[in-house]
């Protein structure tokens, strides 16, 4: 099922390995060496290549991002992020979560990439909820394309019906206020 929410950002159900667009983002952990969920499928289909690449990065801060090729992947590149874990709310987690998403789209657009697509950044083991991954989400894209016109395509991919709902529920929620 796909579903566009606006001329450049769609909805789509499956798996992020996939897509054929310039970055796929990664959920890494903070020593970017590979882990369960999202991360542990992009490693099995982009191969090994892309861990040795991951080693020489010396890790990753949560809130940040960094760049690797994309190797076996359809996707030309991988940009890895570090979602907080969900402690409650009151560790600035939805502040580090907005930063993984300004701080993956800045980047795509250092490297003059047009088209990006997303997983919900810790809404697996880190526990996130859904419903408030995807207003940030939605929230921080949204102001990324208004300021950069000439970025073609943002798909946000959701892995099961709860992520797909609860995206269509913060855009009706957006587009009212
Ligand atoms: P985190 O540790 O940041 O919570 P996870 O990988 O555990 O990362 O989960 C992040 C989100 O990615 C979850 O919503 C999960 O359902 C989703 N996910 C897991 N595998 C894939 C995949 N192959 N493609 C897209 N999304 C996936």
């Amino acid at each position: 099922m796909a579903k566009e929410l606006s001329d450049r950002l769609s909805l789509q159900e499956g798996d992020i390995t996939k897509l054929a667009v310039d970055a796929i983002v990664n959920a890494a952990n903070t020593s970017l060496l590979g882990g369960g969920g999202v991360d542990g499928a992009i490693h099995r289909a982009a191969g090994r290549e892309l861990l040795a690449e991951c080693e020489t990065l010396g890790g990753c801060p949560t809130g940040e991002a960094k760049i690797t090729k994309g190797y076996k992947l359809p996707a030309k590149h991988v940009i890895h992020t570090v979602g907080p874990v969900w402690n409650g709310g009151k560790r600035n987690e939805e502040e580090l979560l907005a930063s993984c998403y300004r701080n993956s789209l800045a980047l795509a657009q250092k490297h003059g990439q047009k088209s990006i697509a997303f997983p919900a950044i810790s809404t697996g083991a880190y526990r996130f909820p859904m419903d408030r991954a995807a207003r940030i989400a939605l929230t921080e894209i949204n102001a990324f394309l208004d300021g950069n016109k000439e970025f073609e395509k943002v798909v946000l991919v959701c892995f099961g019906q709860d992520a797909y709902q609860s995206y269509l529920d913060a855009w009706k929620n957006l587009s009212k206020s």
